[in-house]
């Protein structure tokens, strides 16, 4: 008998290896393995192995035996063979292979189109999925999640790649589609340490078919891009890509309109140390943004606003301050930095000083100018940058959406796809991952809810002996996070609206109200823990208020608002006059008007979740085989770990724990009748269908008869589509 066997005293990091059992004694087995040595080890450490025949299947609920070294096994050989595409039930994975494989492509598309080919693959599913749009005029989602780096964005683009080209391909409006993927990736995605091109942004594209089925529209949603990046970055990190593409691309003409320097001259650039990414050329790609940009219809003008605003931002991140000596107070240093700022916004020097070191308050009908402490200067300036980048991003979404809008006859057929950032556990996990991982718990819920609970009903509803299989229910942690008055987003809330709170009064206040909830941990000082579906997470409260708030001077709104410049004052418009005028911000309370960012996301998010319940979903979830970002490495516990967070596991039990294939009695009885070797006399459709499933020897234990529809384990189909195919 052939064992997978675990050692976990000999090889600590838990490896697995293939081994033949020679002899047992009591607890121990001898086992040679596949190098020809013999080890002891305790039986309760081994489990059975899949038959040869089996290696490589690419389906993972084909195994017969369904451990974790099984699946481990059988995607790595797969992975070997440059097979990157995997099934586990209705879920696709897909292993990054960090090289250029070739099985993408015209060829291939016609192929998938025409079925000659049908190897799991992203195009086999977004083909599933266009078909049912089309026939079942239902709309479709694609929801594909993994941690960063794993794959996503590739994978949506080979996605909407194939959509393209079932409309013919690079003209028109598929073209289009795809060239927004050429603008947003410039100004949303950086090089982290984990990603060379990671997006900052989570994303929904909503892409719109004729009565023909071809591309006619599409429209963008955006979630949460990551700010900071653009005032703050860690070592050996980059800001977001159109920084250094404009700075390596742009004409001598265009760099003196925007008196342009080097990247490396602009502090928010220089200061993480990596300039550039190995076999990346930013001015190559910046042409290829500004084609992008002339293909979703920006004109020359408003592209020169967009280069101007970028420049300012780099401007005021060299904006320096002097600290008068005396006293806790500080200037603005006047010079080139303050000046090409102020002319690119439209505005004079001195107005941007005096914005950047003082501080207006309304007593009564008197106003009193404070000057700020150098922290808080540095505060408005980043805030400043913060604001005009953040906005410039919205705008760009917006004029893409104006280019990409539907026709006025929409046919309300989609298909949307979902790239949103996987499951996040660092050692240290702050603001971002607490939005991240919130938005996991409401995917995974929809998830869940959509394999599980109506897998179940179905069987209910249609009187189907059904022993239940537990599955995970998130709702407790969704409940810890979206209770009112009791929940962290609310606690956060209420606290952000304190001036005087701090990160250690909101950990005690959590602390203190919500350790009746099981998902909920307090820890020491600023710290919580979540129990999140997939794992523990410990947050540190620091830096909550402050991200929770994200606070805009109100003498910065107003400056930006008399600028010359007609963008910056449109960035101001969406806000609302209480928050013009507010007194508060630099003290740090929540604007009463304003929503905060945590709120914000939670309505991005129900209305993501509306949007989605109407569609039928399709699952990917990318695998990253190796942290390195390099082909051929198979981390075993890196996949292993990844496989657990995204559910594969669960669902390849509960898939083969169930009846996967179901017909009602008229669909089958219409397919397979014919199979009859004496005519059923009875028109009923159970009738014939039983005398089919009988004919062929179907064991009763692999099927079930319901009251509208026969259920089948898996693979009990495959006899009869064999006979089928040899007959017709
Ligand atoms: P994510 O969006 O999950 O963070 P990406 O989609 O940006 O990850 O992928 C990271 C990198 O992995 C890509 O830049 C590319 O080099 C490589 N990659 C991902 N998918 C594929 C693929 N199907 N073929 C070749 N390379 C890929
Ligand atoms: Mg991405």
């Amino acid at each position: 008998m052939i064992m997978f066997l675990i050692s976990s005293k000999r090889q600590p990091r838990g490896k697995w290896g293939l081994g033949r059992i020679q002899s047992t004694s009591g607890e121990q087995a001898s086992v040679s393995l596949s190098n020809g040595n013999v080890m002891n080890v305790a039986r309760t450490e081994l489990l059975p192995a899949n038959p040869d025949i089996l290696e490589g299947v690419d389906d993972l609920i084909q195994l017969s035996y369904l451990n974790e070294p099984s699946v481990l096994h059988n995607l790595q050989f797969r992975y070997s063979q440059d097979l990157i595409y995997s099934k586990a039930g209705p879920i696709l994975i897909a292993l990054n292979p960090f090289k250029d494989v070739e099985i993408y492509g015209n060829e291939y598309v016609s192929a998938y189109r025409k079925k000659s080919l049908d190897s799991p693959h992203v195009y086999a599913m977004v083909d599933a999925a266009y078909n049912e749009m089309i026939g079942e005029e239902v709309n479709q989602s694609i929801i594909i999640s993994g941690e960063s780096g794993s794959g996503k964005t590739e994978t949506a683009k080979i996605a909407m790649q194939y959509l393209a080209a079932l409309g013919g391909g690079s003209c028109g409006i598929e073209n289009e589609v795809l060239q927004t993927n050429v603008v947003l990736e410039a100004f949303g995605n950086a090089k982290t340490s984990r990603n060379d091109n990671s997006s900052r942004f989570g994303k929904l594209i909503e892409i719109h078919f004729s009565a023909t089925g071809k591309m006619c529209g599409a429209k963008i949603q955006t979630f949460l891009l990551e700010k900071s990046r653009v005032v703050q970055l860690a070592d050996g990190e980059r800001s977001y890509h159109v920084f250094y593409q404009l700075c390596a691309g742009s004409s001598p003409d265009l760099k003196e309109r925007l008196n342009l320097r080097a990247a490396s001259e602009y502090k928010y650039l220089n200061q993480s140390n990596c300039m550039t990414i190995d076999g990346v050329d930013d001015a190559k790609k910046f042409h290829k943004l500004k084609k992008a940009l002339d293909v979703v219809q920006m004109c020359i003008e408003d592209q020169e606003w967009v280069f101007k605003l970028l420049t300012a931002i780099l401007w005021l991140g060299n904006i320096s301050f002097l600290e008068n000596d005396n006293e806790n107070h500080i200037e603005v240093v006047n010079d080139e930095a303050v000046t090409s700022a102020a002319l690119l916004m439209g505005c004079s020097s001195q107005e941007l000083m005096t914005v950047l070191s003082t501080h207006k308050i309304q007593a009564g009908k008197d106003t009193i100018t404070k000057t700020l402490t150098l922290r808080q200067a540095i505060d408005a300036r980043d805030a400043l940058a913060k604001f005009i980048y953040a906005n410039l991003f919205d705008w760009l979404l917006e004029q893409v959406n104006k280019s990409l809008e539907v026709g006025k006859r929409r046919t309300g057929r989609s298909i949307s796809i979902l790239d949103i950032y996987g499951f996040e556990s660092f050692q240290k996990n702050s603001f971002e991952q607490f939005c991240i991982n919130y938005a996991n718990e409401r995917l995974q819920q929809h998830f869940n809810r959509h394999l599980f609970k109506l897998e179940q009903q179905d069987y209910e509803i249609d009187g189907v002996d059904w022993t239940k299989v537990d599955f995970e229910d998130n709702q407790e942690c969704l409940d810890l996070y979206e209770k009112k008055p009791l929940g962290l987003l609310s606690l956060l809330d209420e606290e952000s609206n304190f001036p005087r709170a701090t990160d250690l009064t909101l950990a005690n206040k959590l602390r203190q109200h919500l350790q009746s909830n099981s998902c909920f941990k307090g820890e020491w000082g600023r710290g919580f823990s979540v129990s999140h579906y997939a794992g523990e997470v410990m947050y540190d409260t620091n830096g909550f208020l402050e991200k929770n708030r994200d606070p805009m001077p109100s003498d910065s709104i107003q400056l930006l608002s008399s600028c010359s410049c007609e963008l910056l004052r449109s960035f101001t418009k969406t806000l609302n006059q209480s928050q013009k005028q507010s007194n508060s911000p630099h003290l740090g309370a929540l604007d009463s008007q304003k929503q905060s960012v945590g709120t914000k996301f939670k309505g991005q998010l129900f209305k993501l979740m509306n949007q989605l319940e109407s569609t039928t979903p399709h699952f990917i979830r990318c695998i990253k085989p190796n942290a390195k970002q390099l082909p051929g490495i198979y981390d075993e516990e890196l996949v292993l770990q990844q496989l657990k967070c995204c559910g594969v596991l669960e669902v390849v039990r509960i898939s083969r724990a169930g009846y996967p294939t179901r017909m009602t009695h008229q669909e089958f009885a219409r397919r397979y009748e014919f199979l009859l070797y004496e005519a059923n006399t009875s028109q009923d459709p159970l009738s014939v269908s039983v005398a089919v499933l009988q004919q062929f020897n179907i064991p009763p234990e692999m099927y079930q008869v319901g009251f509208t529809k026969l259920y089948l384990r898996t693979g009990q189909v495959g006899a009869l589509e064999d006979k089928r195919k040899q007959v017709l």
